[in-house]
């Protein structure tokens, strides 16, 4: 450990990032987490069950209820225009002796409860600084950091997003797709309230959901 500058460094500030520094420093390592500030994350994440349950078994949220909305029930249209197509199928939890299929979250909230969560932790440091390389070795990593410094630990954990430098450093292979579609994503004030109903249009070309979001909201994603 003495040559060492933690037992871990947690690369990256998003959903992932916050929960693994939290997960690992709880696990009683010395952890570094390095999280530069950057924009609010404005998405919402519709977590299934096991997601909830493992947030609230890490201790990283109480009662899913405080800050999320439950999505009861799932409403699938065969939006396609199809001569023949699939009939309108609705999915309801308490069907499957659930109370709900899931908890749609802002991810805003969610990352608010994960740094209360973070502060509370002796074993974790957060320095607001991002990595600029990562060099891997036997027995485990070299980071070089953008405010000029190094850091190395024997685990480096890379939650750097989806064009993680970590990720590409470390050499494992990915394969990428590249679609001729857009996603739109926005919130919406809706007339009348969806309750916890989920509804997904599937058009020829993509889906278009609104998620409960509570009362007359709903969040939306349309692929095209
Ligand atoms: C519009 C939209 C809707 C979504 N809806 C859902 C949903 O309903 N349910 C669901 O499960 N998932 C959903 N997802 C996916 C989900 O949001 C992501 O998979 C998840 O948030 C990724 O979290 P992350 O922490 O891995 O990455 P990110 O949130 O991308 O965070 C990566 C972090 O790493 C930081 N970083 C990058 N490079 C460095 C560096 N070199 N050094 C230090 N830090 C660095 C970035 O600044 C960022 O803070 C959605 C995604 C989008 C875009």
């Amino acid at each position: 450990m003495s040559a060492y500058d933690a037992e871990a460094i947690i690369v990256g500030r998003g959903l992932v990032g916050v929960a693994a520094a939290i997960a690992v420093a709880k696990a009683g390592l010395k952890t570094i987490h390095l999280a530069p500030a950057g924009p609010p994350d404005r998405r919402t994440s519709a977590l299934m069950m096991p997601s909830v349950d493992y947030l609230v078994a890490a201790g990283l949220i109480d009662d899913p209820a405080d800050i999320g909305h439950p999505l009861t029930q799932i409403r699938i249209i065969d939006a396609t225009g199809r001569l023949i197509r699939a009939p309108e199928t609705l999915f309801d939890a308490q069907e499957a002796g659930l109370t709900a299929f899931g908890w749609n979250f802002a991810n805003a909230r969610l990352l608010e409860r994960f740094h209360g969560v973070a502060a509370t932790l002796d074993g974790l440091e957060i320095r607001n600084t991002g990595a600029t390389g990562f060099t891997a070795d036997d027995i485990g990593g070299t980071l070089t950091l953008a405010d000029g410094g190094t850091l190395s630990a024997p685990l480096i954990v890379g939650a750097d997003g989806k064009s993680s430098l970590i990720r590409s450093a470390a050499g494992f292979p990915i394969h990428e797709h590249q679609f001729e579609q857009a996603a739109l994503v926005c919130d919406l004030d809706l007339g009348r309230p969806i309750g916890g109903t989920s509804i997904e249009f599937h058009y020829p070309n993509g889906p278009f959901t609104p998620v409960p979001a509570g009362d007359k909201r709903a969040n939306l994603g349309l692929d095209r």
